[in-house]
């Protein structure tokens, strides 16, 4: 039987690993952490009873992933379904919310509403085309080819200034500007506005969902599904260099998948010269700081609806979002940063007791102490509640005393070039990849990304010969 060994059990790394185990290979996982999961791990960073997503909470694109519709993720563990995707507050209390039906997002933006349909109901309503477009290699001709090009000149125009014009209001620019903002890129760009894009319309199409008991289940159900057929899960094993690691013979199929940041490929003795310059040219995208928090009492937010909103982006209007991106990429630090905050235990009862809500807050900035401090007097929360709180922050900056850990982050390149590039790089990994290794993480767009996309083609063959 030919051995698979994949490094690293973050959500790319396990999907590869459930797909090659049940096309008959024996599968072996390694990871550095001491949990299994990586970005899906669930933790109670904070104090007991509080359990905190280290990353992902939010997983809009999980069910229309055809990995893991095939995987029956939906069936395997239980899915909330909160009414509202997510919400944008202003300082002077009015809000903007991203209900799941698009209709009532709609309404609720007034004058603007008619604009906001018609950016995204042809995209939503034809979700499958727009992931089939974004989840695959860019250069071939896309399953639903209207939805691709409605979607590429959405791109265009929310890419680009032309974005200030589409809407009328502060909120329904600020509602668009705060998904566009989790791309964590400059602003406007045209990788922020697909990214931007693809989750809005998710939000209308199936919702933004969450894992009840948290990311770490999905996780735990494909390491489980892993199990059952064989492959093994080892944490706490760091792999520094490939030419020391054992992990097969490639001239007897084994295949080696790296879950880890790029350069770990460098380490590999056969890896081809055009590969490893590609590989070395690789960008980082800006480093990501984020802190948990064990509140004594629900956040005091100013508008209803707020409170009511899992996902709610703290940026202001849509020319400060974009300010604090565009500090951002340029190295600077903003003082008024965008903020992601996620709330999952107004909805998840077992996040938290009763009564003591868990949230999280993200942000693309060099530093902490702006998580904690409120942007103004409306939406002050952290002054009037106490809690404990936890916090990751890059590790070029991590003396802030609520770091008890610091984790080198290096999240993944969202810029233009960076993923056009991706195109270029995934030929030159099919053809000309180091001797039966392959490349398994988000970090880099190309189609070997199980959580957009089943596992390469080579391997699908495989899947169907033994179906989920
Ligand atoms: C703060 C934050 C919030 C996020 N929120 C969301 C969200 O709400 N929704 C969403 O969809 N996405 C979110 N993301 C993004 C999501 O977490 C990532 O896209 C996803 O985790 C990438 O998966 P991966 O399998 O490619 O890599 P990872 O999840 O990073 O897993 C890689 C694993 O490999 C291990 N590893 C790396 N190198 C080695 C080595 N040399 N030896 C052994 N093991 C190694 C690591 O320890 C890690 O466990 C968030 C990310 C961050 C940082």
């Amino acid at each position: 039987m030919p051995r698979a060994t994949i490094i690293g059990s973050g959500p790319n790394g396990l999907a590869s690993a459930v797909s090659l185990a049940r096309a008959g290979y024996e599968v072996r996982v390694v990871e550095a952490a001491e949990t299994i999961g990586g970005g899906l791990r669930t933790t109670e960073a904070t104090l007991p009873g509080f359990r905190h997503d280290v990353c992902s909470a939010v997983h809009p694109a999980t069910l229309s992933s055809p990995f893991f519709e095939a995987f029956g993720m939906a069936e395997r563990i239980e899915w909330i379904h909160p009414e509202i995707s997510y919400a944008h507050p202003l300082d002077d209390g009015r809000a903007a919310v991203a209900w799941r039906s698009i209709d009532r997002t709609a309404n609720a933006l007034g004058v603007d509403g008619r604009a906001w349909n018609a950016l995204l109901r042809p995209l939503s309503s034809h979700i499958d085309g727009v992931v089939d477009f974004t989840g695959n290699a860019l250069l071939r001709m896309p399953r639903e080819p209207v939805t691709a090009l409605r979607y590429a000149l959405r791109i265009l125009e929310q890419g680009t200034p032309l974005a200030s014009l589409t809407f009328r209001t502060e909120e329904a620019a600020a509602l668009l500007a705060g998904v566009i903002a989790h791309a964590n890129t400059p602003l406007p760009s045209l990788g922020g506005a697909a990214a931007g894009l693809l989750i809005a319309s998710m939000a209308h199409a199936g919702g933004w969902m969450y894992p009840r008991g948290g990311a770490q289940r999905i996780a735990d159900a494909l390491v489980a599904d892993l199990e059952a057929h064989g492959g093994t899960v080892e944490t706490g094993v760091h792999v520094h260099d490939l030419a020391t690691f054992d992990w097969g013979d490639p001239t007897r199929g084994d295949v080696l998948l790296l879950n880890s940041a790029p350069r770990l490929a460098l380490t590999h003795p056969g890896i081809p010269y055009r590969y490893a310059k590609a590989i070395s040219a690789y960008r980082y995208g800006p480093a990501v700081a984020k802190v948990d928090f064990a509140l004594d009492g629900p956040i005091p937010w100013t508008n209803r609806d707020v409170a009511k909103a899992p996902t709610v982006h703290i940026g202001g209007t849509q020319a400060e979002v974009w300010a604090s991106e565009n500090a951002v990429a340029r190295g600077r630090i903003s003082d008024r940063p965008y903020v992601l905050s996620v709330q999952p235990s107004i909805f998840d009862d077992s996040r938290a007791p009763q009564g003591r809500p868990c949230c999280g807050r993200t942000c693309t900035c060099r530093r902490t102490l702006t998580l904690t401090r409120p942007r103004s007097s409306r939406s002050r929360w952290s002054a009037s509640r106490r809690g404990s709180a936890s916090a990751f922050l890059p590790v070029t900056r991590c003396r802030h005393p609520l770091a008890r850990r610091s984790i080198p982050l290096r999240s993944a390149a969202t810029h233009s070039a960076e993923r056009l590039r991706s195109v270029r790089r995934c030929d030159v990994l099919c053809c000309r990849r180091p001797p039966g290794a392959r490349r398994c993480a988000g970090s880099i767009s190309h189609r070997q990304q199980p959580l957009l996309a089943p596992v390469s083609t080579d391997w699908r063959a495989g899947m169907r010969r033994a179906p989920y």
